[in-house]
């Protein structure tokens, strides 16, 4: 029986830097749900569809082709196609049509079983909004790592402007603070922390305490 651990948590509390760094040291593979979640937010903007329009974003899944692989880092890239759009996906953006296409219903139903799939087979981390509540409800660990608003926007201005994205500290704040209340409120899937989480509040860590602090609570229940 394969092992999964769930991470859940808000945008920018660090969980895909930290699952990644974990994963590593644990030997588990680390599957990035929010990336699928964005490769439909980028394939639905491309052809020229506003991501909240349900009526016209559903037929576009049929002519999707999602795939996941690994480069020989053994990271995660997502592909459309053939195209590698692993650095496409990672504008503002597409940052708000992710978290739009995630609330149609059929989205999250076509990224369900694709996400379970890969949880049978392969010892998992697993990092989204919903892995511990719906996609993976028997994770054998389920966390909710969290960092207050203003750390959160402060991490992803820091993150834009090393990218050379020229952005306002405000613009970030007003985005992660809407994608919040888009993920926390949307009827299905929401994203809350599963009653069996434990809660790690990165707000007052670094990275390192964080990673190390996930590291040890993930070794003591697996
Ligand atoms: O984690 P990341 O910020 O890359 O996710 C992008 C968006 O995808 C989130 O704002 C959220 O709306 C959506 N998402 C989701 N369920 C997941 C992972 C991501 O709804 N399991």
């Amino acid at each position: 029986m394969s092992i999964a651990i769930a991470i859940d948590g808000p945008a920018g509390a660090g969980k895909s830097t930290i699952a990644k760094a974990a994963a590593r040291s644990l030997g588990f593979i680390y599957v990035d749900t929010g990336a699928m979640y964005r490769s439909i937010g980028l394939f639905v903007l491309r052809n020229g569809v506003a991501p909240d329009d349900r009526e016209n974003v559903v037929p576009l899944l049929k002519v999707l082709k999602l795939s996941l692989a690994r480069n020989d880092k053994g990271e995660q890239l997502v592909l459309i196609g053939d195209e590698d759009v692993s650095g496409l996906i990672r504008t503002e953006q597409v940052s708000m049509a992710a978290s739009k296409v995630s609330a149609i219903p059929e989205v999250r139903e076509y990224l369900l079983g694709v996400q379970r799939d890969m949880a049978k087979t392969e010892n998992v981390i697993m990092d989204g909004r919903d892995i511990g509540t719906v996609v993976l409800p028997d994770a054998k660990v389920k966390i909710f790592l969290t960092a207050s608003a203003e750390i959160r926007a402060k991490r992803r201005f820091d993150e834009l402007a090393a990218k050379g994205e020229t952005v306002s500290y405000d613009d970030v704040l007003r985005d992660v603070k809407e994608r919040d209340f888009n993920d926390m409120n949307r009827p299905i899937a929401p994203l809350k922390p599963a009653e069996d989480s434990i809660l790690v509040d990165t707000s007052e860590l670094s990275l390192e305490e964080s990673i190390r602090l996930l590291i040890n609570t993930i070794k003591e229940k697996i």
